[in-house]
């Protein structure tokens, strides 16, 4: 690794304005490297290589260097770091070990900083967890996705179910009790009885967290293409709504509570990390395609290792874009995102944006309309509002 600091903050860019002393922080780090890409993901990954994995480890050593003068010189702390992919496991576990050790010596986590790192299940091993605890990691997010063979194999994910299964048992036999378990509904040919079966199989894992997300087609994928072909049919709309009552009510009569359209937890397992975005605090992403939202502006890396190694060498951050919020729209996605949440958002922040007659009509409709409720002090989505989510957003924005 290397120990140099050669960014100069004048060649590049301030992304924190070095004056101001705010809040604590959440990091994100993009780890791009698989060993195969699965039929529906569209993350910027590539393929595990290991003279690849060498560069971006350099580079990404700079990049923590330069954000910790930054974070050091603002008086920031950090209160969440979330390792996330690509697959993070697909390093050795020195290496990730590496990655933990920069970070816990170079930048000021909060005592309690929950720290996670996304895995592929077949990926752990006693040996991984083991040296995961070692390097502080508190949580672990597994990317399960089913329990049914067929339906892994038409995502085209790697591992059988037996391996995905032994995976997650090991690292809970290790000494994690904080894992969240992703899975996947709506995978061509699934039936609610086999969606059923998997959320049963996560619950015996006894996780403190799952995630549900219903297969979307992104472009640049296998199945959009297959889609485009016409080789592949998406679950029919009207059909998801059942998907999601069922995990509701397998998930809450296991004792988790719902807290974000696609998030249920234990009492106190909730995602710190991405309670963040939800909330519209600030969080700075490091590595190739990383995105950050920090002092008004979003921004985000180059996604390709080369040019993120290459522009970190030079001395200049690896920033591809970046967007200064204006204030009203600073305040409208902080809207948006916290509608994804249960607990909504408080009325105060809508009444803040009335003179905006655009937005309001809009509002007023959604609410007429049966998408949105006024529940007390705060702004909610109605249960017809979780299924339509996207377009309530949509709309909003
Ligand atoms: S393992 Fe995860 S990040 Fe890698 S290709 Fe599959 S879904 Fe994408």
């Amino acid at each position: 690794m290397n120990d140099e600091v050669n960014l100069h903050p004048h060649d590049a860019g301030q992304p924190f304005e070095s004056k101001e002393i705010r809040s604590d922080l959440g990091i994100y780090l993009h780890v791009p490297f698989c060993v195969k890409r699965c039929h529906f993901c569209a993350f910027y990954l590539v393929m595990h290589e290991e003279r690849r994995i060498e560069q971006f480890l350099q580079a990404l050593d700079r990049e923590i260097a330069f954000y910790a003068r930054q974070l050091e010189m603002s008086r920031r702390t950090v209160s969440t770091v979330y390792v996330g992919g690509g697959t993070p496991t697909a390093l050795l576990p020195g290496q990730l070990k590496n990655i933990f050790s920069l970070m816990t010596s170079r930048f000021s986590l909060s005592a309690r900083c929950e720290m996670t790192v996304e895995a592929t299940p077949e990926s752990l091993t006693a040996e991984y967890a083991d040296t995961l605890l070692q390097a502080g990691v508190t949580r672990l997010s597994v990317g399960m996705q089913s329990f049914n063979q067929q339906e892994r194999a038409r995502l085209g994910l790697s591992g059988t179910v037996a391996e995905a299964l032994s995976g997650v048992q090991v690292a809970k036999e290790a000494g994690f009790s904080n894992v969240n378990l992703d899975l996947i509904y709506g995978i061509p040919g699934q039936s609610i009885q086999s969606w059923e079966r998997t959320l049963s199989q996560a619950l015996e894992l006894n996780p403190s967290h799952v995630s549900c997300y219903a297969l979307s087609l992104e472009e640049g994928t296998r199945f959009y293409t297959e889609f485009r072909r016409g080789a592949l049919r998406l679950m029919d709309p009207d059909d998801e709504s059942g998907f999601q009552y069922r995990a509701e009510a397998q998930l809450e009569t296991a004792g988790f509570t719902r807290y974000e359209i696609s998030n249920w937890a234990k009492p106190g397992f909730s995602c710190q990390h991405n309670l963040r975005y939800w909330r519209g605090l600030e969080y700075l992403g490091m590595g190739p395609s990383a995105q950050s939202y920090v002092s008004g502006s979003r921004f985000g890396n180059v996604s390709s290792v080369d040019q993120y190694a290459k522009q970190l060498e030079a001395g200049k951050l690896p920033i591809a874009e970046k967007e200064r919020l204006l204030r009203y729209q600073q305040e409208k996605e902080r809207i948006v995102f916290g509608l994804r949440l249960l607990e909504g958002v408080p009325i105060d922040w809508v009444q803040g944006l009335s003179q905006d007659e655009v937005w309001s009509t809009s509002f007023k409709k959604l609410v007429e309309e049966d998408y949105l409720l006024q529940a007390d002090s705060r702004l909610q989505l109605t249960r017809k509002g979780r299924q339509f989510a996207d377009t309530v957003s949509m709309r909003l924005l």
